[in-house]
Parts: C-alpha cells; sequence; structure tokens
C-alpha cells in the first residue's frame, strides 16, 4: 500500500446525489481518515449534455450535512488543482496526444451518421455493432486509411475523435480489494472514445489522467464502474503509469433485494433515495427534510455494505473512522430497508445530547409561527422523545403545548365524554385552581386525592380531562403537560372545554 494515502470521490454534476454516492463518499472519506490520508472532491464535468445545474452545490451540501469533510476541493482549494475537469482541458489533449504519438489511440473520422447505419445493419442481421480490433481496419480512421488521406482530413478540418487502441487478444490481469483477481481478454472490449470531436475527453480518459496528476492512492467507487476497469489498466499500462489500488463498492438494492435502489422505489414505498431534499425540475425528498440526523444516516449508509465483524450497530464517525476497513467490504449486494433507516434514528434520537435535538425543535416551532427557548425546547424534547422516529415528527406529539384543542376528536367525545364528564370537569376546576405550587407532582398529588376522596373512576376523570387539555386521547404525561403550559392555560382550557362539550 502506497504511504501517501489520497482518495478521491469523483461526481458527475447529472443531478441530485443517490445515496449510494453518497456511501463512495463515505467509504473514501472514512478510509483517508483512518490511514491519515487526504478526501479528496473532483467534479467529473466533462459531459456537458448531461450537466445540471445546481448538482455540485448540492454534492457539497450533502456531504456538508453528512459531516464529510474535504480536504482538497473545488472550494477548499490544493496543491493539484483544478479540481473541476472542465478546467483542466488543455491537460487532457496534451495526453490525449501522447497517446496518438505512441500508437495506444488513433484519429477515427466516422460520422455519426455512418455509424448509426452500422449500428442498423448490425442490428437486422441479430448482431450488435462494436466499434473494436476486429472491425477498425474496415473503417475511417488513421489505422485504415493512407498517410495523406489522413493530412488532407486534417487540413479539410474534418472533425474526428480519438479512440483507444486495443490489443487484439490479451489477458488483461486486474486486482480488486473487494473483488479479488478478475481476467478480461481485450478481444471483448471495444476501442472506447478517449476524446471527443468537441475538445473535451470522455471520462475514461479524464478519470485516469487525473487520478494519476491528482497521486491517488486507492480508488474506491461503485461496482457500476468495474467495466471500465479494464480499459483502464491498459491506459495506466499505455501512460507506463503505476496504477493505485481498487475497490468496487457492491450496489445498493432495492428492499426486495432484487435489482439497484432507484428513485421511483422510493417514490412508491414513500423514503428518500437523496440525503436531501432536490428542488430543481423533478424535485425529489431529502433524508434532512424528512427529519433524518445526519449521524444515524450517515451510520445506517456505514453499514450497508461493511460490517464491523461484531454485533455492534450504532457507530458515530469517530468510531467509523477507528473500525472502517476495506476488507469488511462485502462482495453482494446491500440490501436497502427503510426500516431499519427509521431504525436508526429512533436510537438516535433517544441518545443525542437533548440540546441538539432541541436545537432543531425550536426551528420547528418557529416555522410554526410559535417561540420556545431552548430550555423549555429541550423539556419538551425530554418528554416524547421515547416516542418519535424522526426529527419532523416532534410537532405532533407536542402542537397541544402551544395552542389548546380547536375541535375535539369526535371518537374520543363518544367514548369519554360521559354524563358525570361535566360536573367532574367543574370541579376539577376548583381544586386545579386552588394549588399554588402548579408543579407536575403536585397537580397530580392534588388530583388524585380529589379523585379517591370522591370515589370517581380514576380513567374516566384522567380522560375527560386529557380530551379537554389535548382535543385528542394523546401525548405524554398529562400533568407533566399541564405544568408545562401552566396554571391560567389549563383553566382556560377547562372552560372552553366544558362550554364546548357540555
Ligand atoms: N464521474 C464518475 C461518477 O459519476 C466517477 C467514477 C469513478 O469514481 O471513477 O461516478
Amino acid at each position: 500500500m502506497k504511504s501517501n494515502i489520497r482518495v478521491r470521490f469523483a461526481p458527475s454534476p447529472t443531478g441530485p446525489l443517490h445515496i449510494g454516492g453518497v456511501r463512495t463518499a463515505l467509504y473514501n472519506y472514512l478510509f483517508a481518515k483512518k490511514h491519515r490520508g487526504k478526501f479528496i472532491l473532483r467534479i467529473e464535468d466533462t459531459d456537458r449534455s448531461r450537466y445540471i445545474k445546481g448538482a455540485e452545490e448540492y454534492i457539497m451540501e450533502s456531504l456538508g450535512w453528512c459531516g464529510i469533510r474535504v480536504d482538497e476541493g473545488v472550494n477548499e482549494g490544493g496543491d493539484y488543482g483544478p479540481y473541476r475537469q472542465s478546467e483542466r482541458k488543455d491537460i487532457y489533449s496534451k495526453y490525449a496526444s501522447m497517446l496518438l504519438e505512441s500508437g495506444w489511440a488513433y484519429e477515427a473520422f466516422d460520422t455519426p451518421e455512418e455509424l448509426e447505419i452500422l449500428r442498423k445493419s448490425h442490428e437486422e442481421k441479430g448482431n450488435t455493432f462494436v466499434y473494436d480490433a476486429k472491425i477498425r481496419g474496415k473503417l475511417k480512421n488513421s489505422i485504415s486509411l493512407p498517410a495523406d488521406e489522413v493530412s488532407r482530413l486534417h487540413s479539410e478540418g474534418v472533425p474526428y475523435v480519438i479512440r483507444f487502441k486495443m490489443p487484439v487478444n490479451e489477458d488483461i490481469e486486474m486486482n480488486d480489494l473487494v473483488r479479488g483477481n478478475i481476467i478480461v481478454n481485450s478481444g471483448t472490449l471495444d476501442d472506447k472514445v478517449l476524446y471527443k470531436s468537441d475538445g473535451m475527453p470522455t471520462y475514461h480518459l479524464a478519470n485516469v489522467v487525473d487520478d494519476h496528476l491528482m497521486e491517488i492512492s486507492h480508488i474506491i467507487r461503485g461496482e457500476e464502474w468495474l467495466p471500465s476497469l479494464a480499459l483502464h489498466v491498459m491506459l495506466y499500462r499505455a501512460f507506463g503509469w503505476e496504477m493505485p489500488s481498487c475497490a468496487h463498492l457492491p450496489l445498493l438494492l432495492k428492499p426486495t433485494g432484487k435489482g439497484k435502489l432507484s428513485k421511483r422505489d422510493g417514490d412508491k414505498l414513500g423514503f428518500p433515495v437523496f440525503p436531501l431534499y432536490w428542488p430543481y425540475g423533478e424535485t425529489a425528498s431529502g433524508y434532512r427534510e424528512e427529519g433524518y440526523f445526519p449521524e444515524a444516516f450517515v451510520n445506517m449508509l456505514a453499514l450497508l455494505g461493511w460490517n464491523p465483524g461484531t454485533d455492534k450497530e450504532i457507530f458515530s464517525m469517530n468510531e467509523l473512522i477507528e473500525e472502517f476497513s476495506i476488507d469488511r467490504v462485502g462482495k453482494s449486494g446491500a440490501r436497502f430497508d427503510p426500516e431499519k433507516a427509521r431504525w436508526f434514528n429512533h436510537q438516535y434520537m433517544q441518545i443525542l445530547q437533548v440540546q441538539k435535538i432541541a436545537a432543531e425543535y425550536v426551528k420547528i416551532v418557529g416555522n410554526k409561527g410559535y417561540e420556545i427557548d431552548i430550555k423549555r425546547a429541550s423539556e419538551l424534547v425530554e418528554m416524547v422523545r421515547g416516542r418519535v422516529d424522526l426529527i419532523s415528527e416532534l410537532w405532533h406529539q407536542t402542537d397541544f403545548f402551544f395552542k389548546g384543542p380547536e375541535i375535539y376528536d369526535e371518537a374520543a367525545v363518544k367514548k369519554r365524554w360521559k354524563d358525570d364528564s361535566p360536573f367532574q370537569m367543574q370541579e376539577l376546576r376548583s381544586v386545579l385552581k386552588a394549588i399554588i405550587s402548579f408543579t407536575s407532582d403536585e397537580t397530580e398529588r392534588e388530583v388524585k386525592k380529589w379523585i379517591q376522596e370522591n370515589d370517581y373512576g380514576m380513567g374516566d376523570v384522567l380522560n375527560a380531562f386529557r380530551l379537554i387539555i389535548v382535543g385528542e386521547l394523546r401525548g405524554p404525561h398529562l400533568f407533566d403537560i399541564i405544568a408545562f403550559i401552566g396554571k391560567e392555560e389549563t383553566l382556560k382550557r377547562l372552560d372552553k372545554g366544558l362550554e364546548c362539550l357540555s
């Protein structure tokens, strides 16, 4: 292993970053930090036809939310910049020329229309057209054409692409840290375009050149890039460069375990497949806005493909850094389980510092048009955190602390508002009014004493009382609620309830 660990996350800004992409970034980050190396963010934006505005910012904000800190990148700078491929065009043209000179690449003048005709005619015969070693001699390129014809095409300014000249029949050996040794015969591979006629490199050339120039020690990326590995190995050989180590991560699978997790699965089952809300074009929900803690989200993602080898499931970022290793990344796809995602968040709802949750809760309350300070917010969070999974669910558990009921749940009224309820509530009002120290304990003691002395049914009284305070039969300990809203508000709700329900 190279002693200087440098890894990169190299997304293309073509839309919101899928959680599979976040997991790739996370594994790169954990690996880098574990080995005291550098985590580099490189934006691969050479395919201008797929470029989506806002995607680059979205990537950076997503990483920031997850607590994945970039060491070198577009915003952070670094000694190996620029870190955006569209700003490195001159570099790629130089390296493409080098491959032409060394004979590892050639110029191809075939027009898109000509290639389309070939594709169609192959299709009609039930074959697939591939631009490869077997056929290149018959096509319009600098291998098949005489030199003076190539010069003529150049002087006429005829557009061309640069293709890699794949050896005819050679076993290409590769090693992957997750999959072990792989051998692919070059005869099965095509002559990929490395450089397009618009003066832009394709992914393969730019990616390999940059990994080399940025001194990347380990390539950690999704399994969907495994088919490109043989070409990349050949490119390294053509340039005479040492290849970084590689690890191709298993796919994230649908909850059914069959096929790759897609946005459609999320839409169908009601869970996000993106870290943040995506506001452009076809909008999409995100974990942050749905009420997940970044700590829980990261913890869940870390365990989708990597296992610690123990039963331990709750890991802080520091613990993940400590324990992560590529040896424990599995080969088979990791099934995504939305229920488990909620479970993780529920765990963090219980273990995170109450002030941290309260800070989020204060914002929610503000958005609802109320105000609360962090101390009182913490008290409320403490009261209800056991009952919720998501931050966004806190409001439903606490809305009645801020406003008395507008309506009373019909089914609950039918069941709990009895003939005796009006006069019992009237008496209860007097009992509560007389209490000086309006704490949860004190009110509970006095109210229960009064119930017992009068031989009333405990459930009858307390359910009717809850109905009046909350409007429904839900919420935490009733005496905690009235202590929190205070005596004045409690009496007010009793008056209103008596008026509306009697
Ligand atoms: N730009 C590629 C992507 O969007 C990078 C693949 C790689 O890491 O080599 O995923």
